[in-house]
């Protein structure tokens, strides 16, 4: 029998843990936070690294920044369970901080091979870390709600940089264009089927 999308993302987790990747971190974590959601989705959510309630409960986006995806993810009409969410770093660094380049790197590998195992036709970047491997010399301030059709392993992808959900926590005014931005995801969908 062959192995279901599920079991290939549960063996690359334990891959991750088993190879130590990102030791320091992986030591001061609870756990490995790995997405989350539906496997055979069409449209997999790209964030930046777990935070304290995600490395606590081991799923990503469940704190404040997770809810306003929410509300975001039911403005477009979608629910959690139709898309996969994932983080490029999947252990919580410490206090917060953002994630280094070098533990960026590290995780990478393993976010594409995620990618491969997924196969979605959209990617949505969540903010600039997650961002700057598929477009690096964007700017998200400037290429937020705009989808680019990129090359990932040999696949083609449309890509979809948004505004990372904590955004709207500490820049309350951004929140209505992150909204905008956020309901035109739907349609990329579509369009990736019409042209398929
Ligand atoms: N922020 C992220 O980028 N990812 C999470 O899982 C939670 C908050």
């Amino acid at each position: 029998m062959s192995e279901t999308t599920q079991q290939r993302l549960d063996t690359l987790a334990q891959k991750i843990i088993d190879t130590d990747v990102c030791a320091e971190l992986k030591a001061q974590a609870t756990q490995l936070v790995m997405g989350d959601g539906n496997p055979d989705a069409a449209i997999v959510f790209i964030g930046e690294a777990p935070g304290k309630s995600e490395d606590l409960k081991g799923k990503p986006f469940i704190g404040a920044a997770g809810k306003f995806l929410n509300v975001m993810l039911e403005a477009a009409g979608m629910e959690r369970s139709d898309v996969y969410i994932t983080n490029i770093v999947k252990y919580r660094p410490p206090n917060n901080r953002d994630p280094l380049p070098d533990e960026k790197a590290a995780f990478l590998p393993y976010l594409l091979q995620e990618l491969d195992i997924i196969k979605p036709e959209v990617v949505i970047a969540l903010g600039r870390h997650s961002m700057e491997y598929f477009l690096p010399e964007a700017k998200i301030s400037e290429v937020h709600g705009q989808p680019h059709q990129v090359t990932v392993d040999g696949r083609e992808i449309l890509l979809m940089p948004l505004y990372h959900p904590a955004v709207a926590i500490y820049d309350r005014g951004k929140r209505q264009t992150m909204i905008d931005d956020f309901l035109k995801v739907p349609a990329l969908i579509d369009q990736t089927k019409e042209s398929a």
